[in-house]
C-alpha cells in the first residue's frame, strides 16, 4: 500500500490495521491491545507528524525526545504483566503515551520527566482523557521516587548505562522491573523479576533503540 493510500484511510482503519500488525508481532495479551486501542496515539504526537500517528513507528516529539514505536509500548507493557491493583513508576513521561496506556491496566500511575515543558504537555493530554490515577513529577527519574516506593512494578522509557540498581531497590519483591540498558544507540531491553526473598531474575527482551537516560534535571524549559 503506498503512504497516500495509507492516509487516506479513515482513523479507524488505521488503528485496526496497527493493532493487527502488533498481535501478528507477537503483542497477543487482549487486555493490552485493548488499553492501546483506546489511547488515540495522535493526542500524543506533534502537528507535523499527526498523520503519521498510527504508523508503527517512533516519532519526534518536543526537546529532542521521542514518542516510542507502538509495537515497544506493546511488547514493554506486556512484559510488564500489570494487574489492576498495581502501583506502577514510569521513568521518562515525554509525550505521556506510555503513561496513559499503563494508566488503563493499573490502579495509580506515578511518571517522572526531566523536562518540564514536556510533563506540562503530557498532564493537558491525561486531562484531555480524563485520566485519573497518573501522577507526574518533574525531575531526575534515576533517582525513582523514594517517598512512594515500593512500586509493584517500575518501567523504565529511557537507555540507562547499566543496571538501575537505585529503581531495582524501590521495587517490591515480587515486583516486574524492565528497562533498556546500554551505552549505544542499541540497547538491551532487560526484564527484572523479583523472586520474593531479596533477589532479582534478568532477562532479556530484545535489542531496543532508546534515548538515553541522563542525569539531573533539564535547564531548558
Ligand atoms: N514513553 C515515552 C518515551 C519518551 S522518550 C513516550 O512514549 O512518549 C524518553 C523520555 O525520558 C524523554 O522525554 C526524556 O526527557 C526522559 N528522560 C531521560 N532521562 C530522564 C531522567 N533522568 N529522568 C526523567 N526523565 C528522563
Amino acid at each position: 500500500m503506498t503512504e497516500s493510500a495509507r492516509q487516506a484511510e479513515t482513523p479507524e482503519t488505521q488503528v485496526a490495521r496497527l493493532i493487527l500488525a502488533l498481535r501478528s508481532q507477537g503483542v497477543t495479551d487482549p487486555a493490552v491491545l485493548a488499553a492501546m486501542e483506546r489511547t488515540p496515539r495522535d493526542l500524543f504526537t506533534p502537528d507535523l507528524f499527526k498523520e503519521r500517528s498510527w504508523e508503527d513507528q517512533a516519532l519526534p516529539i518536543a526537546c529532542g525526545q521521542t514518542i516510542s514505536q507502538p509495537f515497544i509500548v506493546g511488547l514493554m507493557t506486556q512484559a510488564l504483566t500489570l494487574e489492576p491493583r498495581a502501583r506502577v513508576l514510569e521513568i521518562g513521561t515525554g509525550s505521556g503515551y506510555q503513561t496513559a496506556v499503563l494508566s488503563r491496566l493499573s490502579r495509580l500511575v506515578y511518571t517522572v520527566e526531566r523536562y518540564r515543558t514536556l510533563k506540562r504537555e503530557a498532564e493537558a493530554r491525561f486531562d484531555a482523557l480524563g485520566l485519573t490515577n497518573v501522577i507526574t513529577k518533574f525531575g531526575d527519574g534515576g533517582l525513582g521516587w523514594p517517598e512512594q516506593a515500593p512500586f509493584d512494578r517500575i518501567m523504565v522509557t529511557a537507555a540507562a548505562e547499566s543496571e538501575p540498581t537505585t529503581l531495582l531497590a524501590q521495587l517490591k519483591p515480587s515486583g516486574v522491573l524492565l528497562a533498556p540498558v546500554g551505552k549505544g544507540p542499541v540497547q538491551r531491553l532487560i526484564r527484572y523479576a523479583g523472586d520474593g526473598a531479596g533477589a532479582f531474575h534478568s532477562e532479556v527482551l530484545c535489542d531496543v533503540r532508546f534515548v538515553p537516560l541522563l542525569e539531573g534535571v533539564a535547564q531548558a524549559l
